[in-house]
């Protein structure tokens, strides 16, 4: 066993709460780079150049790159080997949460009940924490920060196999289009297909959350990707919803197993803020 003490998530989770909210990923400036040379609108080119100017910024003054810093989405995948010292794991979690946000001047956007009351937390706690459990001694931290614009837009669609591979299409396409300009695109766009209605969701999350530089491993997949961004842009949308021909950077896609009759498929679309930092402890 390895032990890992609850000071160490917790400094690290305020770290990587800065990091991925004031700087961008080098693979999604990268592709805001190529788009801004490759976008066929003149207004999409210059927003493309002032999202680059402003991620610059951000990053250059260790401000957000959008005020709205999100719900603190976590992924930890934790070692069967790793012994956790000195408090429970979530509660390091949300410690570096609150730290990470209250220390770096991020907006706690987080109520602690949904309907009635809708009191801010006042540091951006509770995470939205998605553990799993996996072989070795290390503990694998992965932060994506999101914002409501565009996750207001995340749809689910509960297909039948008879829908097939045009039902999931059209699906992306419907969420996209019905989307239009409220999740500040481009977008990175988080397909999950398969599992069931919850694990489908945490698929999409999960693609979501990938970098836009990465394929699905199954070339099956991988190809769906690359033909789902096609459509994607084809629909017009455009950077800010001005139209234009980038309208995502990326499709990213996740399946899972699932039961015979069904067919799940959600769509999480992220903005052009795409942010998430990770680190292995
Ligand atoms: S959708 Fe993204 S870029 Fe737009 S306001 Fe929300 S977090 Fe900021």
């Amino acid at each position: 066993m390895r032990d890992i003490s609850f000071d160490t998530i917790r400094d690290a989770v305020a770290e990587l709460s800065v990091q991925a909210c004031c700087r961008l990923p080098e693979p999604l400036l990268e592709a805001m780079r190529r788009s801004s040379r490759q976008e066929a609108s003149p207004t999409g080119q210059d927003i493309l150049k002032q999202l680059l100017l402003n991620a610059d910024i951000a990053a250059k003054e260790d401000c957000p790159v959008c005020q709205d810093t999100g719900l603190a989405v976590v992924f930890a995948d934790i070692g069967q080997e790793v012994h956790i010292t000195g408090g429970l794991f979530e509660d390091a979690v949300n410690a570096g949460i609150a730290r990470g946000y209250t220390g770096g001047f991020l907006r706690k956007s987080s109520v602690a009940e949904p309907l009635f009351e809708r009191k801010n937390t006042g540091d951006n706690t509770p995470a939205i924490l998605h553990i799993r459990l996996v072989p070795g001694d290390r503990i694998h931290l992965r932060l994506a920060p999101k914002g409501a614009g565009s996750e207001n837009k995340g749809r689910l669609f509960m297909l039948v196999p008879a829908d097939g591979i045009e039902g999931v299409k059209n699906a992306v396409l419907e969420a996209v289009r019905q989307a239009g300009a409220s999740p500040c695109p481009p977008m990175v766009i988080g397909v999950g297909i398969g599992g069931n209605m919850e694990t489908a969701c945490l698929c999409a999350k999960r693609a979501c959350a990938r970098d836009v530089d990465s394929r699905n491993p199954d070339p099956r997949y991988a190809e769906l990707e690359d033909e789902l961004l096609e459509l994607v842009n084809g629909l017009g949308t455009g950077p800010q919803g001005l139209g234009g021909t980038t309208t995502a950077f990326k499709v990213n896609i996740e399946f899972c197993a699932t039961h015979i009759a069904s067919l799940p498929v959600a769509v999480n679309i992220n903005c052009n803020a795409a942010r998430h930092a990770e680190i292995v402890l």
